[in-house]
């Protein structure tokens, strides 16, 4: 009997969506279920910063990862615009890290990972270049290349983009169970019956990870919480990244500031503790702030894996999973969408990725390093 679609994805967050997007470009027929609406779930929470550089410290195949991924939104966004009719605000200016001590000027100064333009700029040069930061700092470190855009409106614009192409996408439509007989995954039960599928891909998030009940899968939630504000007058010029905050200055004058980090913790509200102190960070990096009006605040839930690795691979039932990117899941985004249906369609990808990535526990190999957890 013919299956109801070739590719089945369940979630339309970020990675359902730029999934959808680069399988039904290729010709494949894409079907997405979604439990509530598109980008509901983390997509829709994110700074949207695109932070190869300022997230990663050190190098390693992750960072070689995110690097490609970042420089692939160059030609994606316009792509993607083109197709959806959306502006995602894509900012591609760069971000200054922001440093007090002398001990993280020797650290930058040092870093690896320096390249694409990097460099550490003592405070007087950080100041012209950034003046509304506090003039007690000690310098940034630039990276000219980490950008940022609308976490949401990529999602929704990668959805518009996958219609488009072909893809169906039911909302409103919860997957209850991932279905298998001999061994072999067939399709899923939603709330409104069987959908049959030649290939089943999990892109669920945390809000899904119950989908995915086999013991090889160490999936926990981070909450994280963030606020908005806009300026009396004017805009910051940069993204700024710290280890307590980030200030992200979106194009039409709204700053998102973020983020708390709550391992464990999948709850939907936002504390006064979190806000007062993100609100404090900020405000010492850039004492304009506190002029700021506060516009909006919002929470969600990253997904996060045991050893800090996204799963983008198969299991032994044959089932497609493409989740754990935690707190880089929009940068990540580009590359994973294009990678993942790569290998679904059969081609061949690097061998070094897909080791890395495997949902297999004695496959994956090696760590990662956060710069910091902002
Ligand atoms: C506060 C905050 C700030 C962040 N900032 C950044 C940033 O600046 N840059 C960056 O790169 N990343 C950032 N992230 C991380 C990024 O948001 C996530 O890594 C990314 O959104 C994860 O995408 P996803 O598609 O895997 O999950 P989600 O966006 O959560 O999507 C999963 C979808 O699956 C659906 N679903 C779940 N279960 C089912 C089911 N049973 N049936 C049907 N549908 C189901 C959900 O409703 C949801 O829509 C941030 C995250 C947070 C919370």
């Amino acid at each position: 009997m013919k299956a109801d679609t070739e590719v089945l994805i369940v979630g339309a967050g970020v990675q359902g969506c730029s999934l959808a997007y680069q399988l039904s470009k290729r010709g494949h027929r894409v079907m997405v279920i979604e439990k509530e609406t598109i980008a509901s779930g983390a997509s829709k929470a994110a700074a949207g910063m695109l932070g190869a550089q300022s997230e990663w410290e050190g190098t390693g195949l992750f960072q070689e990862f995110a690097l490609e991924s970042r420089a692939l939104f160059e030609e994606l966004v316009p792509e993607v615009e083109a197709l959806s009719g959306m502006d995602v605000s894509y900012v591609n200016n760069g971000m200054l890290k922001p440093v007090w001590h002398k001990t993280e000027e020797v650290k930058y100064q040092r870093a690896a990972g320096h390249g694409y333009g990097a460099e550490w700029l003592p405070a007087r040069e950080a100041l012209r270049r950034e003046p509304a930061l506090s003039e007690n700092i000690r310098g940034v470190w630039s990276i000219p290349k980490d950008g940022q855009l609308r976490a949401y409106e990529w999602t929704t614009a990668l959805a518009k983009a996958a219609k488009a192409c072909g893809t169906i996408i039911r909302e409103n439509t919860s997957v209850d169970r991932i279905l298998e007989a001999d061994g072999r995954v067939y399709g899923v039960k939603t709330n409104e019956g069987v959908v049959e599928a030649e290939e089943v891909v999990f892109t669920g998030g945390s809000a899904g990870a119950a989908l995915l009940n086999e013991k090889e899968f160490t999936l926990y939630p981070v909450k994280g919480e963030c606020l908005s504000v806009r300026m009396p007058q004017g805009n910051l010029r940069y993204t700024l990244h710290t280890p307590q905050v980030y200030i992200v200055p979106k194009k039409d004058g709204e700053i998102f500031i973020g983020a708390s980090e709550k391992p464990g913790d999948s709850s939907t509200g936002v504390t006064v503790a979190s806000i007062q102190e993100l609100m404090k960070a900020a405000v010492h990096l850039v004492p304009e702030l506190k002029d700021a009006n506060i516009e909006r605040f919002w929470s969600g839930v990253r997904p996060q894996t045991g050893d800090g690795l996204p799963y983008m691979g198969q299991t032994d039932r044959g089932l497609w999973v493409m989740t754990g990117h935690y707190r880089n899941g929009i940068l990540l985004s580009a590359l994973s969408g294009s990678w993942m249906a790569a290998r679904i369609g059969g081609k061949s990808v690097r061998e070094d990725w897909k080791h890395l990535f495997a949902v297999d526990p004695q496959i994956r190999k090696g760590g990662v390093i956060h710069a910091d957890h902002a």
